[in-house]
């Protein structure tokens, strides 16, 4: 799915670079690919955002994070949820998925990929602690439905994967 053009005005990037994500809280939202755009007009800031989950509870709590985040700068707002097209963990920008892996979970793999190493049926997916692809899945679910505990052979440390979603 080719994602839309994000629009965010520059002056609201540091603001919103604040707000964690509540699924993953080392991730901002603007990391996670939550904000379709954000826009000030007359100091308001009429703002979208897609969730990575939708009839996610945490949603309701970013929707307010944001708004508390913009009140604190001086600005009101106007959030917006986008349902379609919905969130993809292709959305995680590349910042994203670095600091997933220094939290210490896997970054998505693309689909066809992922669903091989959900399978068990290729070893692709890097350990976050001594970085050896010699790993294998645990369990389908993890701490969260979104990830998969994976366990490594090398170091024999388990860990979470953040698994594909479209
Ligand atoms: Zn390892």
């Amino acid at each position: 799915m080719v994602k839309e053009e994000v629009h965010i005005d520059e002056q609201l990037i540091p603001i919103l670079e604040q707000v964690s994500d509540p699924e993953i809280p080392v991730l901002s939202i603007l990391e996670m690919g939550v904000i379709r755009s954000a826009v000030v007009l007359n100091n308001i800031v009429n703002i979208k955002i897609t969730p990575t989950y939708s009839g996610c509870p945490a949603m309701d709590i970013i929707g307010e994070d944001i708004e508390k985040a913009l009140k604190d700068a001086g600005y009101q707002s106007e959030v917006k949820l986008i349902l379609s097209p919905a969130w993809t963990s292709d959305w995680i920008t590349s910042k994203g998925r670095k600091a997933l892996e220094d939290y210490g979970i896997a970054a998505p793999l693309n689909e066809t990929a992922d669903k091989e190493v959900l399978l068990g049926n290729k070893k692709l997916v890097k350990c976050t602690n001594c970085g050896s692809q010699n790993t294998i899945v645990v369990s389908q679910f993890g701490s969260t439905a979104c990830k998969a505990l994976f366990k490594c052979e090398d170091c024999l440390e388990p860990f979470d994967y953040f698994k594909c979603l479209k």
